[in-house]
């Protein structure tokens, strides 16, 4: 069972990734699922696209049931957190007596559970071995069992390799925007585009479509036929574009007479 409050004001000490601890999250441990209750969990761009396949929802259906809105601490980027159930203890939704419910697709932060990422909460740089954190939460028992990792192998036993590197546009993106000086703000035109390609990839895929993109950049047939049906591909090709216009890398070409 994992989870966190990665926007939690916590100063961190920094791991790497052949630092040890000792932790184990199992059915028995007395603070099962207490975790799931309480929390911020900032969704990123594959989360969405994992959660609204398993739950067979369009990328706007799910956005409107299960987020909540907010801005990124020090960026002015709007992101979603995981909209918490109205209940005494604030649930996750998805979490019930018997633990996870959506544990195979859980999100990247439930994932690093214990530990945190300094990238979208912390740092303004990353260096390049990453750099990570423990969340520390009084309620949290695992601890005290007797299974040694480093954060390597708890990075593959959780599967976040494939989140992180799917993500990776969007958590570079994130933090150089951070690294911003603080009075050099986004337009709303360029926030709205920011949340389009992270968080409603069915509707950039009808603006890449249905609209005059491709008549303005000069994209080639084989990248279309990639991103027409392949979610994952479209959403990195719609990060590397939100990156070409936020930061005028100039790797898309634009046709003729095409402007942005
Ligand atoms: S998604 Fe699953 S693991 Fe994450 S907080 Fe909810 S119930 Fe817990
Ligand atoms: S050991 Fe920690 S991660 Fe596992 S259920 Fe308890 S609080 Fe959650």
């Amino acid at each position: 069972m994992n989870s966190s409050d990665c926007m939690a004001n916590i100063e961190p000490v920094r791991l790497k990734l052949d630092s040890r601890f000792k932790f184990k999250c199992h059915k028995g441990v007395k603070c099962f699922t207490k975790c799931c209750r309480g929390i911020n969990i900032i969704l990123t761009p594959y989360d969405i696209i994992r959660l609204k396949r398993r739950l067979q929802l369009t990328s706007e259906e799910f956005l409107a049931i299960y987020t909540t809105p907010r801005l990124l601490e020090k960026t002015d980027l709007p992101i979603v957190t995981l909209k918490l159930m109205d209940d005494e203890l604030q649930s996750c939704p998805f979490v019930k007596d018997e633990g996870c419910i959506i544990y195979s697709d859980r999100p990247t932060t439930c994932r690093y559970y214990p530990l945190g990422v300094a990238s979208l909460s912390h740092k303004k740089q990353m260096p390049e071995e990453g750099f990570f954190f423990f969340v520390h939460e009084p309620h949290c028992l695992g601890f005290e069992e007797d299974k040694e990792w480093t954060i390597r192998e708890w990075r593959k036993d959780q599967g976040v390799d494939i989140h992180d590197d799917i993500n990776a546009d969007w958590t570079d993106l994130v933090v150089r925007k951070r690294s911003f000086p603080p009075n050099l703000k986004l337009i709303e035109e360029s926030k709205q585009m920011f949340f389009l390609v992270s968080y409603n990839i069915d509707k950039f895929k009808a603006f890449v479509f249905e609209s005059s993109f491709l008549n303005r950049y000069d994209i080639d047939a084989e990248t279309q036929e990639k991103i027409k049906d392949d979610e994952i591909a479209l959403l990195k090709f719609g990060l590397k574009w939100l990156k070409d216009v936020l930061f005028k890398e100039g790797s898309f070409k634009l046709k003729e007479g095409g402007h942005t």
